[in-house]
């Protein structure tokens, strides 16, 4: 736990950074067996390894199965791959039409700033192309990209993902903000971070003012654990919000991180009440490699998220959706109320599970 005297005198984010886990060699710093060691040295080769000090100080490393420790220390499991798994579950590479971005909603486009984070999540869809591309930010490798956003007027979404955009420094983010400012179709500037996170201390007042302008700004985060919301998170969602940011959560639904309903019940109230973040998406686990171990099968979602509808307000809930393989885009997968229907009537469960007629009366 971070005390108070550190929340007021903000830690040196670089410090965060140096001190925490970046290559393979740092693994050996852990207090790991030998036999896990090795296991998640293998591991690292496979998918990079990469923790600030600040996500590490939030293991419990008397608990093997710790949630977050399990989101970034490599293990054997991830080794194990599983026929019928992908390279790129959800088909980025084929909805690309020129490098680093992705289209397929007509209204909004993913652009990829860097392919780097400053946290490897073990669970992460898009670990292949953070092996294969890797590389980092550049002027001269958005300029396809950003020429194709111009010449889309149907674009009014860019969505700045990665990779972690928020890895950036502020000269880059300024100047990718400058860039899409001055495409008159674009309305909103969306960012997917894991920042926030894994290494809150990197939202500075410099980072928050990179991203001023006309451009309507909403950053979503991705929080997994009631855990991970600390006082260095607090203030970093704080510093957010102080900036006119509209602040939303993505989270992965993982076995043996989140997946019961008291630990998605916490993690959504604490989102909601302590860092004013909307949790907007629960992820069913996509076919990323060797994700077996964490993966949980579609009714057990199902039944989670029922459980939460009865137990959060409206506001805290997320909605439970599947990004389909081959580019089919987000599905919610959320149980269905609707249980038939006789001409104008419909029969639909209640919230208490009743069954309630619902006859459409519309007028001429
Ligand atoms: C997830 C995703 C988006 C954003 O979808 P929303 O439902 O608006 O959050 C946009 N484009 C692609 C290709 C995506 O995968
Ligand atoms: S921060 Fe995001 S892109 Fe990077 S490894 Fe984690 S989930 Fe993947």
């Amino acid at each position: 736990m971070t005390d108070l005297k550190d929340v007021t005198r903000p830690p040196d984010w670089q410090d965060d950074v140096r001190q925490g886990v970046r290559h393979v060699r740092d693994l050996a710093a852990l207090p790991l067996s030998p036999a896990e060691r090795a296991a998640a040295q293998e591991a690292a080769s496979r998918h990079k390894v990469r923790a600030p000090k600040a996500y590490l100080d939030l293991i419990d490393w008397n608990d093997p199965a710790d949630p977050i420790r399990a989101q970034v220390i490599p293990s054997l499991g991830e080794l194990e791959e599983t026929e019928g798994e992908l390279g790129d579950p959800i088909a980025d590479h084929e909805f690309s039409p020129v490098p680093r971005l992705t289209h397929r909603h007509a209204d909004r486009v993913l652009l990829f700033p860097t392919y780097q984070c400053a946290v490897y999540c073990r669970f992460c869809f898009r670990k292949e192309s953070l092996t294969s591309i890797g590389r980092g930010y550049t002027r001269e490798a958005l300029e396809p990209a950003l020429a194709y956003i111009a010449d889309h007027s149907e674009i009014r979404e860019v969505i700045l993902t990665g990779g972690d955009p928020l890895s950036l420094p502020d000269k880059a983010l300024a100047e990718i903000f400058a860039r899409i400012e001055a495409i008159p179709h674009v309305r909103l500037l969306r960012i997917h971070t894991r920042v926030p996170v894994a290494l809150p201390s990197r939202i500075t007042s410099g980072l928050v003012a990179a991203l001023q302008g006309r451009l309507m700004i909403t950053v979503v985060t991705h929080f997994n654990h009631a855990r991970e919301i600390t006082p260095a998170t607090e203030m970093a969602c704080r510093t957010m919000r102080q900036a006119g940011f509209v602040l939303l959560n993505q989270s992965v639904l993982l076995k043996g991180v989140n997946d019961t309903v008291e630990a998605l019940e916490e993690l959504c109230r604490e989102l909601m009440y302590r860092l004013g973040v909307k949790p907007y998406y629960l992820h069913h686990g996509d076919l990323a490699r060797g994700m077996a171990h964490r993966r949980t099968t579609i009714a057990q979602g199902q039944a989670l998220v029922e459980a939460l509808r009865a137990r959060l307000s409206g506001i805290c809930n997320p909605v439970y959706v599947l990004d389909l393989p081959e580019g089919g885009g987000k599905v919610p997968l959320g149980p269905c109320p609707i249980e038939g229907r006789d001409g104008e009537s419909w029969r639909i469960r209640g919230q208490d599970g009743a069954m309630r007629t619902y006859r459409e009366i519309v007028g001429e």
